[in-house]
């Protein structure tokens, strides 16, 4: 008789994480100088999807993917413009869960978990609350305020809840009437892709709201056909995805790089949508692109991809209306 195996959950599979140092060097085959230069103890711990760790260059520090992942001595570097807080999210706080930053819309912090950690977040300081698992506060606030048009789900990463937490927040926010969009911000799919499972898309497909996914992708490896092939599913349901990016030195500062992402994520049906200049947030200085050089990327960018793949280079500042174009 046939044993069917099934696949892998994604919770399985987010268990082969690395999250330990000397497991990661020892994949990647690097040597003592190269993991002498290895933050080996950080509150913001290492975190790096196997997928995405099989995309990484051996032998080597420099490489694009594994400089967004591994930390580094260079993060203790004392810088005081990068700092715990960069673009003011604690005054925007309406709630410990709720940020009113635009008008229209309010972001809902839904986790403090991610399917990778990232060295440059902005939001790698934040003070999460995490042991409250219900959105009842924000849920009324959202309710009481006929202003808000949109729901941003984010994090953390949003798709780090499980499906049944999921459906239950969806449905909630689809009850308000007032509220007909839902957004997502959400990096998982690039670091496992399986997480947009079956049951995950019959969730979005039977939302009364329209669904928009931002997803968050900085260099073309990252990308692929697994990739795509599991944002194809909600796209067929009617979800327009668009990707944002950060600008960061050696990672993605160079035009072959970004024409490359931005061609291949249009090639797909995914728009474009931000190149970020860097937040200052303590620990990423070493990952800041000059403004200017920002501005040489994007003129170059213009001239070889049509508008529609070609990002909006803004930045965020504490306190205005919305991001400034730089
Ligand atoms: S996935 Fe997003 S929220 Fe999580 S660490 Fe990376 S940038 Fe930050």
């Amino acid at each position: 008789m046939a044993i069917s195996v099934l696949p892998p959950t994604w919770r399985q599979i987010q268990k082969n994480n690395f999250t330990k140092w000397a497991e990661l060097a020892n994949f990647l085959e690097l040597n003592d100088e190269q993991t002498a230069k290895i933050l080996k103890k950080c509150r913001f711990p290492l975190n790096l999807p196997y997928r995405l760790a099989t995309k990484i260059e051996k032998s080597t520090l420099n490489d694009p993917i594994l400089k967004q992942f591994l930390p580094l001595t260079a993060e203790e570097l004392e810088n005081t413009s990068f700092t715990n807080d960069p673009v003011g999210e604690k005054k925007a706080l309406c709630s410990p869960k709720l940020l009113h930053k635009y008008h229209g819309r309010v972001l809902l912090v839904t986790t403090s978990s991610c399917a990778m950690h990232c060295r440059y977040c902005f939001r790698r300081h934040f003070d999460y609350e995490v042991e409250r698992k219900v959105f009842t506060p924000e849920l009324d606030k959202i309710r009481n305020d006929s202003t808000v048009k949109e729901v941003i789900l984010s994090g953390g990463d949003p798709l780090s809840l499980s499906n049944d937490a999921l459906r239950s927040l969806i449905s909630q926010i689809g009850d308000i009437p007032h509220v007909t969009k839902l957004r997502f911000h959400t990096r998982f799919p690039i670091g496992i892709p399986e997480r947009i499972d079956s049951e995950f898309v019959d969730i979005i497909a039977n939302s009364r709201l329209k669904v928009w996914f931002v997803i968050h992708s900085n260099h073309p490896r990252e990308l692929g056909q697994d990739l795509f092939n599991s944002l194809n599913q909600l796209q067929k349901e009617g979800v327009v995805i668009l990707n944002q990016s950060v600008l960061l030195a050696g990672v993605n500062d160079d035009i072959e790089t970004l024409r490359q992402l931005c061609e291949t994520l249009v090639d797909e049906g995914i728009v474009p949508y931000y190149l970020h200049q860097l937040d200052r947030v303590a620990g990423a200085s070493h990952f800041e692109v000059p403004v200017e050089e920002g501005k040489k990327l994007l003129e170059q960018l213009k001239r070889l991809l049509p508008g529609y793949a070609v990002p909006r280079y803004v930045k965020e500042i504490a306190g205005e209306p919305y991001k400034v174009e730089v």
